[in-house]
């Protein structure tokens, strides 16, 4: 257990970015069935506590040091904000003089102990898949308890207070969000959020393309539709 995995450090916006996972296997309060880590053994919501993370925040600020980064971007897998380190991963970025971006699917954008935490970050990733709340529990599903309705206002909330970059990836799923109705409702949901940047994706992971995967002309005309 521990341990963090690192990407091949790329440049963006003519920034040096090290994308890094921070989590020793999945765990996500979702479990998404297209989710391309698997299945979700360790469905939680709740702050863990993982070996060796003295030694990884040190790897950590080595890799800074060694790749010469300038963004630092917390992409795990499954959800960050469960990892009982992340503040004091957060800081040491900050400490740096980086810039750090955090993935979150961002369901417990909602909460004060995890708000206070992606406050400190220059750029939070919410994400939007279903639309409908049959379709959250059925693709998505969540912990028990958990609503699209609280999950889109938790996001709302949060952006409504937050400072920093706020970017929604939405993903588009052939027989869940692609028909006009579901455009639209993620039209406004996109409205409620005003998110500073949008990012439309669908399924390109080979395991669930074929039956996932919506057509190149439907999902040109719903870039044109949903990105700003
Ligand atoms: S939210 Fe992301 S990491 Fe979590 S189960 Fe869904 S696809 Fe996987």
């Amino acid at each position: 257990m521990g341990g963090f995995n690192y990407k091949d450090i790329y440049i963006e916006d003519g920034k040096r970015v090290l994308e890094v996972n921070i989590l020793p296997e999945k765990y996500c309060n979702f479990d998404c069935i297209f989710c391309p880590i698997g299945r979700s053994q360790n469905k939680v919501d709740t702050q863990q506590p993982f070996d060796d993370m003295d030694n990884s925040l040190n790897e950590l600020e080595n890799m800074i040091e060694d790749n010469k980064a300038e963004l630092v971007y917390i992409n795990s897998k499954g959800e960050a904000f469960v990892n009982s380190r992340i503040d004091d991963i957060i800081a040491l970025i900050k400490s740096k003089g980086l810039l750090v971006r955090l993935l979150s699917n961002g369901y417990l954008l909602g909460r004060d102990e995890y708000i206070r935490i992606a406050n400190k970050c220059d750029e939070v990733i919410g994400e939007i898949k279903a639309i409908s709340e049959g379709d959250f529990q059925k693709v998505q599903r969540p912990i028990e308890g958990y609503t699209l309705e609280e999950y889109i206002s938790n996001m709302v909330s949060f952006n409504k207070q937050y400072k920093g970059k706020f970017i929604l990836e939405v993903t588009i799923i052939k027989g869940y969000n692609d028909t006009e109705e579901a455009v639209n409702k993620i039209k406004d949901v996109i409205n409620k959020l005003c998110p500073d940047k949008v990012i439309v994706e669908r399924m390109d992971d080979e395991k669930f393309k074929k039956k996932l995967g919506v057509s190149d002309e439907r999902f040109d005309e719903i870039l044109m539709q949903l990105e700003r």
